[in-house]
C-alpha cells in the first residue's frame, strides 16, 4: 500500500478522517462501507468506462505543445481535460458518483457549488440518469454566475439560494449538509473535489485517476517512457491534481508540482495560497490545512479564478505537502492571466484561468531539453472570456 494513499482509517498521514455531526454518521458510514465494493465491481467499471468514452469523449488527448515546448526548451505535454464534455475534468467525478448513487438506490442528488462548474457537472449527470437534482449555491454567487445557473436550470436542476453568512460557497455547503441530514435515505450528496469526510477524498481521487492512467499510456507511445519528469496541475480543492498525480505517487523520479492561487500576492490579504498561509485544522469534515484566523475562523479566500478560491486543500494534498512528496507553488492573478494569453497565442488554445495557473508555473522552472513535462489542462476558457476581455481590454 502506498504511503501517499488513504489508510484503512481514512487518513493520509495525520490528515483526513471524518469529522462530522452525529446526525450524518449513518450516511457517511453507508458510503465508507460500500464505495470500494461498488466501484471495483465489474459492472460499475464497464459502465464507467463506457460513459467516459462515449459521453465524456475520453481518452482526452495528450498533446505535445510544440511552440510552448520551444519556448521552454523542453517537451511540454498538455493533458486535454478541456476537451471533455462540459469543458473540464469535473465530469469524471460526477459520472462516477451518479453511478454509485444509482447502485445505492438513491433517487435524489444534492450538490453545493461556488462558481457553478460543479453544479453544472452534477446537473448534467442527473439529466443523463433521470435523477432529481438540487444544487445549493450562495445568493451572491447566483448573481455573479448567471450563465451557469441557466445551464443547471435548463438541465432540470433546482437551484436553491443560500442566504446566510457571506452568501457564498461555505454557506451553500452548510445548506447541502443540512439537506443531507434531513434526507438520509433517498439522497446522495455529490461533493465536487477531493475534500469532505472520508471516503470522499479517496473516492473522488479514484474517479479522477483516469487522468494519470491515460497519461502513462499516451506518454509511452509518444516518448517511449511511461513517466514524465514533471507533472504539474493547479489546486483549488485539489481534484484535477490528485487525478494527475495518482499513478505517479510511487514513482520518485516524477516530480509533482501543485499550483495554488496567490491572488493579488501571497501576503496581500487577497489570496488563496493555502499551503503558505494555512495551518492545520478541520474544514468541511476532514483534517487538513486551511486558511484561518488565530481563533480558528475561516478566512475568505480570493483568486481571479472562481475554481481556485477555496480556503483549504484536500487532506491528501496536505500530506503530500507535509511529507515533501509534492512541491506547492503559488501564482498570482497577473501571472496566470499572462500565461493564459501566452497559451492562446502560441497554441490556439484558450485555457480556463484555473489551468492558466499551472501553465504560469512553467515560467519559474528550468528544464533539460530531453525532459518531459505534463501539465493538466483542467478546463477550457470559454467560461472566462468576459474576465480575459476585461483584464486585457480587448
Ligand atoms: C473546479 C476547477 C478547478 C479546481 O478544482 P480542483 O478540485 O482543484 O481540481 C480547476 N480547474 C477547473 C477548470 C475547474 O473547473
Amino acid at each position: 500500500m502506498s504511503k501517499y494513499q488513504v489508510n484503512d482509517n481514512g487518513y493520509y498521514g495525520n490528515f483526513g478522517g471524518a469529522y462530522i455531526p452525529e446526525m450524518l454518521y449513518p450516511n457517511v458510514d453507508e458510503l465508507q462501507r460500500s464505495y470500494l465494493p461498488i466501484i471495483q465491481s465489474e459492472s460499475f467499471r464497464q459502465e464507467f468506462d463506457q460513459l467516459l468514452r462515449d459521453y465524456v469523449g475520453r481518452p482526452s488527448p495528450l498533446y505535445r505543445a510544440g511552440r510552448l515546448s520551444d519556448r521552454y526548451g523542453t517537451n511540454i505535454f498538455l493533458k486535454r481535460e478541456d476537451l471533455n464534455h462540459t469543458g473540464a475534468h469535473k465530469i469524471n467525478n460526477t459520472i462516477g458518483q451518479i453511478l454509485l448513487a444509482e447502485r445505492l438506490g438513491k433517487k435524489r442528488i444534492i450538490a453545493e457549488t461556488g462558481a457553478g462548474q460543479h453544479g453544472v457537472a452534477t446537473a448534467t449527470v442527473c439529466a443523463l440518469k433521470g435523477l432529481q437534482c438540487v444544487v445549493y449555491m450562495g445568493a451572491i454567487d447566483i448573481e455573479r454566475q448567471a450563465p451557469n445557473v441557466a445551464r443547471m436550470k435548463m438541465m432540470g436542476a433546482e437551484v436553491i439560494a443560500a442566504t446566510s453568512g457571506s452568501k457564498t460557497l461555505k454557506d451553500a455547503t452548510n445548506e447541502a449538509l443540512r439537506d443531507w441530514i434531513n434526507n438520509p435515505l433517498d439522497t446522495h450528496y455529490i461533493i465536487g473535489s477531493v475534500v469532505g469526510p472520508h471516503p470522499y477524498p479517496d473516492m473522488v481521487a479514484r474517479f479522477q485517476s483516469v487522468i494519470s492512467a491515460e497519461t502513462r499510456k499516451q506518454l509511452l507511445e509518444k516518448t517511449g517512457r511511461e513517466t514524465p519528469d514533471y507533472a504539474v496541475a493547479c489546486v483549488g480543492g485539489g481534484s484535477n491534481a490528485a487525478g494527475m498525480f495518482y499513478h505517479f505517487l510511487d514513482e520518485p523520479s516524477v516530480r509533482l508540482v501543485a499550483v495554488e492561487a496567490a491572488g493579488k500576492g501571497v501576503h496581500s490579504g487577497e489570496s488563496a495560497a493555502t499551503t503558505v498561509l494555512g495551518r492545520e485544522g478541520v474544514l468541511h469534515g476532514s483534517r487538513s490545512i486551511l486558511m484561518q484566523t488565530e481563533d480558528g475562523q475561516v478566512i475568505e479566500p480570493y483568486s481571479i479564478s472562481a475554481g481556485l478560491d477555496y480556503p483549504g486543500i484536500g487532506p491528501q494534498h496536505a500530506w503530500l505537502h507535509k511529507s515533501g512528496r509534492a512541491t506547492y507553488a503559488a501564482i498570482t492573478d497577473e501571472e496566470a492571466m499572462q500565461a493564459g494569453l501566452l497559451l492562446t497565442r502560441l497554441e490556439g488554445i484558450i485555457p480556463a484561468i484555473e489551468s492558466a495557473h499551472a501553465l504560469a508555473q512553467l515560467e519559474k522552472m528550468t528544464f533539460g531539453k530531453d525532459e518531459s513535462v505534463v501539465v493538466c489542462l483542467s478546463g477550457r476558457g470559454d467560461k472566462d472570456l468576459d474576465n480575459y476581455m476585461k483584464y486585457f481590454g480587448f
